[in-house]
């Protein structure tokens, strides 16, 4: 890996102080305040200024296609993490919207793309169901061909971003007597429809999602992504990507694996906390002189430094176990202030180890589990076969 520094040219450079200003200007101290508050990851005044910048179109797009170059691309990712861009909406909307892309009838790609580029239409995911998403092929929401219609019944669970997108990728079971694969097929249902009830729900974190309830949704057919029955082609591009299991370029212009963002939270709370313990109080003494306190806090910098260091799917184990381990660690080492959240006086570290400690058990569950995630490093990359929860029988006395 080559950690080496860029020099940029003068035009990435007049490109760089380009995104900065932009950024400085739309996403301002209340834009973050309010997306505290609201728990939605998303701002519409911020998301429709990027369209009109032309942003989204370009980090969508390939270099190839119109889009940023690697160096402008990665400056701008690293910008928008930099000043904590709500990001959710954006994320799953330019996933999504490949699959219009690469599935879609040419009437719904033209209804779509153009206005995803200008931010005024979002896509959020509608895989998981209330009794269960790891494996999202034993789907239940039912939809039923009348005509040139569908009609949807059934309900989800955790849509986030429903409440501020136009559509949703619904996986349905269009064939509940075939085998489960072979039974699923993809929609893009517009979230205005009759029969459509989006109800809150909000995690120990403070984030917003949805449960969405689907009550005889009736949707045209142009809403079909891909063949009937075929919906696992069409959902096997978009797994990858949340699942984070392609290979990232290794020239440091990439982020090595998935849930960075969520990583360099952790390390910024990590530095915080150096700095406070590091800062000598009234009588002089400063927390880091005592030999536990740099013990723990030196371990766990080195355990930060690894996660955000390893690679694909290894790498998203590591940056969520990491963060479940780490966070805890920090709060002891702050003492019992360390448990008073954001903006609240006499906070620790101005509450960033309580909130990596309430956001850490999510990162090990959304767009896969922990679990899940170990089991597919073993069956897959190291060949261990498929695990058995078959249970034992004592043997016979
Ligand atoms: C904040 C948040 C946002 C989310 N956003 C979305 C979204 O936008 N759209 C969407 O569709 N979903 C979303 N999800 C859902 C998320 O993808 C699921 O919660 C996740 O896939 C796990 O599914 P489940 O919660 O139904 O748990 P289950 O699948 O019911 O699993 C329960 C437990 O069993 C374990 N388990 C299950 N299968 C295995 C296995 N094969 N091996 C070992 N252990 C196993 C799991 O690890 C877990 O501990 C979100 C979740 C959260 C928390």
């Amino acid at each position: 890996m080559d950690f080496s520094r860029v020099d940029l040219t003068a035009d990435e450079q007049s490109f760089l102080d380009e995104i900065r200003e932009f950024l400085a200007t739309h996403v301002t101290d209340d834009v973050r305040r309010r997306d505290r508050e609201t728990g939605d990851n998303f701002d519409e005044a911020v998301h429709l200024a990027m369209g009109a910048a032309g942003y989204l179109e370009r980090e969508y797009r390939t270099e190839e296609q119109g889009g940023f170059d690697r160096v402008r691309r990665r400056l701008w990712e690293l910008e928008k993490r930099r000043v904590h861009v709500p990001w959710v909406t954006w994320g799953t909307t330019s996933i999504v919207a490949r699959s219009v892309e690469n599935f879609g009838s040419p009437e719904i790609r033209d209804e779509v793309l153009s206005k995803v580029f200008s931010g005024h239409v979002r896509l959020c995911l509608g895989y998981t169901e209330p009794d269960g998403g790891s494996d999202i092929a034993t789907c239940k929401t039912r939809a039923v061909r009348d005509g040139d219609d569908w009609v949807v019944n059934g309900s989800k669970m955790f849509t986030t971003g429903a409440h501020n997108c136009q559509y949703t990728f619904l996986i349905t079971n269009t064939d509940p007597h075939a085998k489960k694969h072979k039974s699923l097929t993809m929609f893009l249902v517009p979230l205005d429809t009759p029969g459509i009830e989006i109800q809150p729900l909000w995690t120990v974190d403070g984030d917003r999602t949805n449960i969405v309830y689907y009550s005889d949704v009736r949707i045209s057919d142009k809403y079909r992504l891909g063949e009937v029955n075929e919906g696992w082609t069409v959902l096997r591009g978009p797994l990858d990507t949340e699942h984070g299991v392609s290979a990232a370029n290794s020239d440091g212009l990439e982020d090595v694996s998935i849930l960075q963002h969520q990583g360099s939270y952790m390390a910024t709370t990590v530095d915080k906390v150096a700095a406070t313990v590091s800062t000598p109080d009234d009588a002089g003494r400063r927390r880091i002189d005592d030999g536990s306190v740099s013990y723990r806090l030196g371990r766990n910098v080195a355990r930060v430094e690894a996660s955000l260091s390893t690679p694909n799917m290894y790498g998203r184990v590591a940056l969520a176990q990491a963060m479940r381990d780490v966070a805890p660690e920090l709060m002891d080492i702050l003492g019992p202030a360390a448990v008073l959240p954001i903006e609240t006086a006499g906070a620790a570290d101005d509450g960033a180890s309580e909130y990596l400690f309430r956001w850490a058990p999510l990162c090990g569950i959304y767009g896969g589990t922990l679990e899940v995630f170990r089991n597919m490093i073993a069956q897959h990359a190291l060949g261990l076969g498929r695990p058995s929860y078959a249970q034992t029988r004592a043997p016979a006395s």
